[in-house]
């Protein structure tokens, strides 16, 4: 999980050694401002020591300055070569997300993560059924992951079908579960797929909602949030500016 520049020590403990195996050379000063425009090498995945010692709290912020990175065009230079070699023999991922499938909103690029840094379950609508729920459990109760990040997003096709009822093969029972939140929107205006405002109100409806289902239905997670051993959190992002929102 790379980081930005600034806190030093931050940098030395999470990037230097990843970068020094790359660059070969041994002593840290001055790596950074070597790299090209201030970016950050981001040559390895992250270790188990890593991984332990950042809080959930920590991993939110840096997916956060991920995606700030990615906002201003100032990503990480990433070696995916090395990150898929460093991360062959074992995962430490610090978080498990669940996404849209939509393909404008591939949350590893859009938060500058690296291979490794998260698990990511996509399904239309980011929805939580019961398979969902058990990788969930699996990301952090067996593989140690510390945040469980549920993403929507604007603009969402499968959202904009709920709202209209769409009928079509297995979609049919997938928008049944975006349904609840269609009907649980408070909203003054009109009430319609056309209606981008309530798509969105809609969609962020729906991430509150999934956080709740994963509550209600996962003891697993359950027991491990009000252990403060991980945080469940929302967030949308906005096609149109770039900006991951996090919420919860
Ligand atoms: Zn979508």
């Amino acid at each position: 999980m790379c980081s930005t520049p600034p806190p030093r020590q931050e940098c030395n403990d999470l990037t230097r050694r990843s970068f020094l195996r790359v660059a070969g050379i041994a002593a840290a000063g001055g790596l950074l401002s070597a790299t090209p425009a201030g970016r950050l090498a981001c040559a390895s995945a992250l270790t188990k020591a890593q991984r332990d010692e950042m809080t959930p709290d920590d991993i939110i912020a840096r997916m956060k300055k991920g995606n700030e990175r990615f906002r201003r065009g100032k990503e990480a230079t990433h070696d995916y070569l090395a990150q898929q070699r460093a991360s062959a023999k074992g995962q430490y991922p610090a978080a498990v997300i669940l996404s849209c499938i939509d393909s404008r909103a591939p949350a590893e690029v859009i938060m500058d993560l690296a291979i490794g840094d998260v698990f990511n379950a996509r399904v239309a609508g980011n929805i939580a059924n019961n398979d969902i729920l058990g990788s969930m459990e699996f990301a952090c109760q067996v593989a140690g992951a510390k945040v469980v990040l549920v993403m929507g997003h604007t603009a969402c096709g499968a959202i904009k079908g709920a709202i209209d009822d769409v009928e079509l093969g297995n979609l049919t029972g997938l928008l049944a579960k975006i349904r609840p939140a269609v009907e649980a929107t408070h909203y003054g205006g009109e009430r319609s797929s056309k209606n981008y405002a309530f798509v969105d109100a809609v969609a962020r409806k729906n991430v509150e909602l999934t956080i709740e289902q994963i509550r209600q239905n996962s003891g697993v997670l359950r027991e491990l949030e009000s252990q403060d051993a991980i945080r469940i959190v929302g967030s949308m992002y906005n096609l149109k500016t770039a900006t991951v929102e996090f919420f919860g």
